[in-house]
């Protein structure tokens, strides 16, 4: 197991497959968004290589984000490979569900084992507003499509934006009353690209959690209050499933930070909010030894940043969300 120098254990890899997307998220990244060409793009083969290194290190679970990775071309095949990983013993995948009706079977029995889709709201109208062209049935088909391949237990992510969904949250809440998933309410993040949106209309989970209560009863907290990976979870009374908020701006969790992310053009970005990279896809097409990467993935892991500085107003303006990978 690889350490950072803050003793945290780093062993949870999300990887970007790619920075393209279906959607255009108001939140995510600007309208007229360009995106790379394939060929500036991590390749197949270049990711197969990286995940069994990281996978040497101690890395055990992987997550595949974007962009929307099931727009990458192989994105089946691909999870096949990185399942099949000696060592790799969890792979999941954060979605917007458009393409899952057709792709959760194939990807579940690629060895995928869950998926975390995004979905801001059920009102088509303002599911439109938010994406810029989505069809929130879509999703909702996708949603079906994952469950019924098995892709369990599904995880709902909703970004809270004031004047778009804050009101909506009762509605998606409410779905956690009839199926066993987890409906998660994410506080948006700033970073390059939509900036004064991101920070003038981010709603804090104490008032989401708040809409809920006065909507739907008392929440009452699951796991003695402590934190579920990024989440700290509720139930609704007599509920299905469970409500999960994810508090990055106003309780950052980055002392239980076990994370590093792999960008589609093959960055180690160690915080999500932090400008710090390591380019890794250079060396490793100029002829890089696994060697030569191990260290270089050591030498990022050691100096992975404590945690964000968005309390003192730092922003990580280099890349939008989707060139991160979420
Ligand atoms: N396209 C996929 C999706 O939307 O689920 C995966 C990539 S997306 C960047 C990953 C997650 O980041 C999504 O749940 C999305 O809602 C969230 N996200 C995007 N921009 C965000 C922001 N500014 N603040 C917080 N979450 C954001
Ligand atoms: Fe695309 Fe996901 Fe960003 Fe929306 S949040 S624009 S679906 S990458």
């Amino acid at each position: 197991m690889a350490y950072d120098r803050f003793a945290r254990p780093i062993h949870y890899l999300r990887i970007s497959l790619t920075d393209h997307c279906n959607l255009r998220c108001i939140y995510c990244m600007p309208e007229n968004m360009t995106f790379r060409p394939s060929a500036e793009l991590l390749q197949d083969e270049e990711i197969f290589r990286l995940t069994r290194l990281f996978a040497k290190l101690g890395f055990d679970k992987i997550r595949l984000t974007g962009g929307e990775p099931t727009v990458r071309a192989n994105v089946v095949e691909i999870v096949r490979q990185i399942a099949s990983t000696p060592g790799i013993r969890s792979v999941t995948m954060t979605t917007n569900g458009i393409l899952l009706k057709r792709l959760a079977r194939p990807l579940a029995e690629a060895g995928l084992q869950r998926v975390n889709i995004s979905l801001d709201t059920l009102n088509p109208i303002k599911f439109k507003r938010l994406t810029r062209w989505g069809d929130v049935e879509d999703v909702w088909e996708g949603i079906l499509a994952a469950e019924e391949a098995g892709l369990t237990p599904i995880k709902i992510n909703a970004v809270v934006v004031r004047g778009y969904n804050e009101e909506d949250v009762v509605d998606l809440a409410r779905l956690s009353l009839n199926h066993p998933w987890q409906i998660r309410f994410i506080e948006m993040m700033p970073f390059g690209g939509a900036t004064d949106l991101q920070i003038g209309q981010m709603v804090t989970s104490e008032e989401v959690r708040k809409r809920i209560e006065a909507a739907l009863g008392t929440l009452e907290p699951l796991l003695d209050g402590q934190l579920d990976g990024e989440a700290r979870l509720y139930r609704l009374p007599n509920a299905a499933g469970d409500l999960g908020f994810i508090s990055s701006v106003s309780a950052p969790f980055c002392a239980a930070c076990t994370r590093a992310r792999l960008t589609a053009d093959g960055v180690l970005r160690m915080c999500l909010l932090r400008e710090y990279e390591i380019n890794l896809l250079k060396p490793l097409r100029q002829g890089a030894s696994d060697e030569d990467l191990r260290q270089l993935i050591l030498n990022a892991i050691w100096n992975k940043p404590w945690g964000h500085g968005l309390a003192e107003g730092e922003i990580a303006r280099n890349r939008t969300m989707s060139q991160i990978g979420g």
